[in-house]
Formats: C-alpha cells, structure tokens, sequence
C-alpha cells in the first residue's frame, strides 16, 4: 500500500514515539464517561470486548515495533494490549489495565484467561481502566517529555475526546519542534499541524506491512 511505504519513509530516520488512540469499542463508552455508574452488564461488556480485541491491538503494535524505530508508546484509548519490549516505555493515561479486580475483595487477576467472575466472591470482576487522578499529572507530564524526546510523533486514530493526553500533540509539536504524523480517517483537527497525514485506518495501515513481510 502506498501510504503505508510513505509512512515507514518519512519516519525511517527518526526516533518514534506513538500516540495509540484507536476507537474506543462501545461497550466501553459510557464507562469511560463515568466509571462508578455503570453497570456489572456494562463492565463485563467492556472487558470481554478488550480482550477480544486484544491480539489485534498487539499486532498493530508489534509492527510499530518491528518497522520503526520506536521509543515509545502513549494509550490514550482503553487496550489490554501489551508490547513488553526493552527500550520501549509504555505509558497508559487510562490507568492500569492488563488486569482485572474485585471491588469487594480487592483481589486482581490477569486477563487471560478472561474470568468474568470474582472466585472469592462471585461478583463481576471490573477492568482496571479506570482513570486514576492521584498520579494523572505525573503521567501526564511523563507522557509529554517522552513524546517531546522523540524526533516524531505518530498519531493513531483520533486522541480529540480523550483528555488530558489529547493535547499531547499540539504540545510537542508546536512547542518542542516535534515531527508529527497522523494517520487517521476521522477529520481531527491535528491534521492542519502535521507533517503527514493518512486519511486511513491504522489498523489497515499496519495490517498491509505486515502482510507485505510475510
Ligand atoms: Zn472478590
């Protein structure tokens, strides 16, 4: 695919750090909006959803990791997935997720294998996706200095409604002389900033390089 090649081109020579904000699956919107109102269906939802999309989301960032030279990774959007790659910080805005707990026992479990319920209590065990304010500043000061560290920033999908991690590009780019990239089929306003657009899917784009490997 030609916008793929173009993408791999334009950051072949620099330092990558990317902003990972893929649509957010339904199932999780309304806990994303208000993580203490939503209800055990919804939760369940949400979590069996993430970890459904956990191997695709993996596999859009192994080919990050195999195709750039990638110091980095921001989540803005909820993800179980995990690239566990020496050199390359993983920072999530969300809060932890990789886990599951229970909210009465305080038990936590990993993903997989995907339990939908506490084996102490029974109850509906919740997705550790839940914003955590005590250290949200540090994270998110942490996230900007890695992103403003990097040569280029490449944007995955569309960061506008996901604050505070959505004025990560504006920042790095207007204010730290960082390379942005966006690939995107949503109309964000980033675009007009940036140095290469991709009005594409990126899991599309990342899918052709892969395919083009094997
Ligand atoms: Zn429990």
């Amino acid at each position: 695919m030609e916008e793929a090649s173009s993408l791999i081109s334009f950051l072949s020579d620099k330092s990558v750090v990317s902003l990972f904000a893929l649509d957010t699956p339904e199932e999780c919107a309304e806990i994303l909006l208000d993580p203490l109102g939503e209800t055990k269906e919804q939760l369940i939802a949400c979590a069996s959803k993430l970890s459904v999309l956990r191997k695709r989301d993996e596999e859009l960032l192994n080919a990050l990791a195999l195709n750039l030279n990638l110091g980095g990774v921001i989540f803005l959007s909820p993800t179980f997935a995990q690239l566990k790659r020496k050199n390359v910080i993983e920072i999530r805005l969300l809060g932890e997720v990789g886990e599951v707990f229970c909210k009465k026992c305080g038990h936590s479990f990993p993903i997989v294998p995907f339990e939908e319920v506490c084996p102490y209590c029974g109850l509906p065990l919740l997705p550790k996706i839940q914003p955590l304010p005590g250290d949200m500043g540090k994270r998110v000061e942490r996230a900007v200095r890695t992103a403003m560290s990097s040569d280029a920033l490449l944007v995955l999908g569309n960061p506008e409604k996901l604050l505070p991690g959505a004025l990560i590009p504006w920042v790095s780019k207007l204010f730290g002389g960082v390379e942005l990239a966006v690939v995107s089929r949503d109309d964000v306003a980033i675009k007009s900033i940036a140095d290469l657009v991709i009005n594409k899917d990126p899991l599309e784009i990342f899918g052709s390089i892969e395919e083009k490997r094997s």
